[in-house]
């Protein structure tokens, strides 16, 4: 068996195109601020991303760049500005801070109405009880992904490897919503091999090149990866050793699978946003 790759990046202009139609039908333009501090190149290249990505859909952005040495009080004070104004309905703050600063504070005074990434613990509690207005950009974005290939996760077995808050943990829990039976593997989970397995949908989500191995992926199984690793050749490269699609039903490749997506469901949960606003 030879799996079907599942195309992201295609997926993700369709999502964005959807999106930009929405848009021409508000009565006032969506917003979202981008707040970068510091030079981080990494973060610069994603900032830049997220800017296309408005100028694509329609969407009104600013991009507000503090100097790598800004302080706690300026950036707090930012945010708080960003709050207030109107033609702002989201406001996203690049990770990672500087090292001095506190980006838990920061996160915490992003009100929730504009919490795009849906990082601020009230947003998170909204998840966890299912009655969220965001969903986090990245596992949302695989269960578009999954609906788009008309796979159903109710009462299949997905195990996620990687319990971070910004992947791990709400995948699962998206998972859980759409009634899968779910496991969360971490480090000190005992036989990783075991309980990949045993997924008829596998997501990648540890940040470890090649851990994954082909004879990890039960045949027939979905296999997500959300990694974004480099190789030892400086190539982009996954969780998930390629060779795994020879096992898999479907999978995604890297790049080209869950980067493009967890763009485009930025611009949705913007689009959220502005409906919150009554913007629509
Ligand atoms: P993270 O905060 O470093 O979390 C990694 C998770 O994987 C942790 O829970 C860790 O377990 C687990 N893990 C690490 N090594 C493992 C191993 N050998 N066996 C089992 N579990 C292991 O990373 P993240 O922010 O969630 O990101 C994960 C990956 O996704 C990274 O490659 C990142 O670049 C990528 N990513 C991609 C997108 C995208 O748009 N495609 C978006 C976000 C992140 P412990 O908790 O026990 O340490």
């Amino acid at each position: 068996m030879s799996a079907v790759m599942m195309d992201g990046k295609a997926l993700a202009a369709k999502v964005k195109e959807g999106v930009r139609n929405q848009v021409e039908a508000f009565r006032s333009r969506p917003g979202l601020a981008v707040v970068l501090v510091g030079d981080d190149p990494a973060s610069r290249v994603y900032v830049n991303g997220k800017k296309k990505d408005c100028a694509e859909c329609g969407i009104y952005s600013e991009e507000y760049h503090l100097p790598q040495e800004a302080t706690q009080a300026q950036l707090l004070e930012l945010v708080r500005t960003l709050n207030e104004r109107e033609e702002m309905d989201g406001i996203l703050v690049q990770l990672p801070l500087p090292a001095h600063l506190d980006e838990r504070e920061v996160l915490l005074a992003i009100r929730p109405d504009k919490d795009v990434d849906c990082f601020h613990p009230f947003n998170v509690g909204q998840l966890m009880i299912g009655e969220q207005s965001f969903q986090p950009c990245t596992p949302a974005g695989v269960m578009r992904m999954l609906e788009e290939y008309g796979i159903d996760p109710a009462g299949k077995h997905c195990v996620v490897v990687g319990r971070s808050n910004i992947v791990g943990k709400p995948q699962a829990m998206l998972m859980l919503q759409k009634n899968a039976t779910v496991t969360i593997c971490h480090t000190r989970t005992r036989n990783l091999k075991e309980m990949c397995l045993q997924a008829d949908i596998l997501v990648a989500a540890a940040g470890r090149a090649g851990l994954i191995t082909a004879d990890m992926v039960k045949e027939g199984a979905v296999v997500v990866d959300v990694a974004m690793n480099r190789n030892e050749a400086g190539k982009l490269c996954g969780d998930v050793d390629p060779a795994a699609a020879q096992r898999a039903s479907y999978m995604t490749p890297v790049p080209g699978g869950v980067g493009p997506m967890t763009r485009a469901m930025l611009m949705e949960n913007t689009l959220t946003a502005a409906r919150l606003h009554g913007k629509q």
